[in-house]
């Protein structure tokens, strides 16, 4: 792994340590008009790392960011919920306030950083969400103080290093979601080392666009139709659907929804894969070794189009192969389907996990903290 843990850390006791964790948490607003958390498993998450460093006499500063609030206070995305809730929990942890009311977080200011360590001894990176960002918190604190990842961060990296090093063969990749731009750059760095990456959701029309398919009012990219062809020319196995859930109306028209093959009709838009597709894809994942998957398949959040996905998350799920989830709303859809405990890994990060596996595991977070440490 080549990352310091915990242990490597010099002895804690009577030491602050500064620990970055992700406490993103969801917050809704209470009858008496503050804020609530409305689900607490971020927070949980941090709780074995911070547990460890209390144990073992350390004074406990965790810091975080939570929402958007680009640079300005937002008294809405304050973390005292969550300074509150940990209180209740444990002792000698203080949370400071959201890193993200200050600009010099997400620039990466220098003063930002010196700020953020003064009265600090260690610092500790729990944050596995934002491991792919070059913000302060992030990458700033190992320059001036011995460093360590935190359990939840130690978890993340060993599971995801199993499909970048050494994979239990086949190693397959199911891809979906919205747009192909987003994960263009991972899917060249991952169809080479892959045996198939199957693509599902709105980012597989500008495959079958670039196979000369007419997709209907399906959301294509023509930005990167050149690039996805280049991709299905490589002579690597991409699986695309071969038919398609559609729907046409809305407004003022009634909806109609209707299964296709490739070619979709004119005002129709593809918002699931159809069910031959859901088959051809459970019976890939069936003897595979290792499997990845992120992204829903159509537009789960509609239950007319949600079938791909919950038919693919099972179909992961009975693989037998190793498995991992990479966040966002392929863990959200495992979650709510209940079937979270049947895969090998939930990755805490979305965006980080992609960065991940197309980086090797070369994040900022932890290049920041190697380039710092011996072996
Ligand atoms: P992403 O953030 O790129 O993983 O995209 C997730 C979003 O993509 C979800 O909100 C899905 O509902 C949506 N999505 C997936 N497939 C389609 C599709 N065929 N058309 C429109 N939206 C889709």
């Amino acid at each position: 792994m080549g990352l310091p843990i915990l242990e490597d850390l010099p002895p804690v006791e009577g030491k602050v340590v500064l620990v970055r964790a992700d406490l993103n948490v969801p917050l809704t607003e209470s009858v008496s008009g503050g804020m609530e958390i409305a689900d607490t498993f971020r927070v949980d998450a941090a709780i074995p790392t911070l547990n460890w460093l209390v144990e073992r006499g350390a004074s406990v500063k965790v810091c975080s960011h939570l929402g958007r609030p680009s640079g300005r206070v937002e008294p809405k995305l304050s973390l005292k919920p969550v300074a509150e809730y940990l209180s209740g929990r444990l002792a000698g942890v203080e949370v400071m306030e959201n890193l993200r009311f200050d600009p010099g977080e997400q620039a990466n200011d220098p003063v930002f950083v010196k700020n953020l360590i003064s009265g600090c001894d260690l610092y500790v990176n729990d944050a596995f969400g934002t491991a792919h960002r070059l913000h302060a918190s992030v990458v700033g604190p190992p320059d001036y103080l011995p460093s360590a990842i935190g359990r939840l961060v130690e978890a993340e990296v060993r599971a995801l290093a199993k499909i970048t090093a050494e994979p239990e063969r086949p190693c397959l990749a199911i891809l979906g979601g919205a747009k192909v731009g987003d994960k263009i750059s991972l899917l060249k760095a991952l169809v080479p080392k892959m045996d198939a990456v199957l693509i599902g959701g709105g980012m597989c029309f500008t495959f079958l666009a670039a196979l000369g398919h007419d997709v209907g009012d399906s959301m294509v990219d023509p930005d990167y139709l050149d690039i996805c062809r280049q991709l299905i020319d490589s002579g690597r196995r991409i699986v695309l659907p071969t038919d398609i859930v559609a729907m046409r109306g809305g407004g003022q028209f009634e909806e109609e929804v209707a299964v296709f093959g490739r070619t979709i009709p004119a005002g129709w838009k593809g918002l699931d894969i159809g069910p031959k597709t859901r088959e051809s894809f459970s019976s890939e994942l069936k003897g595979s070794g290792t499997v990845f998957w992120n992204g829903p398949m159509g537009l789960f959040e509609d239950h007319r189009f949600a079938e791909g996905t919950r038919e693919v998350a099972k179909a992961v799920a009975d693989s037998g192969a190793y498995t991992v989830v990479g966040g966002g709303d392929s863990a959200r859809a495992v979650r709510q389907m209940g079937i979270a405990g049947r895969f090998s890994h939930l990755s805490s990060g979305g965006g980080a996990s992609l960065a991940f596996l197309e980086l090797d595991g070369a994040l900022p977070a932890f290049e920041s903290i190697r380039s710092h440490h011996k072996d």
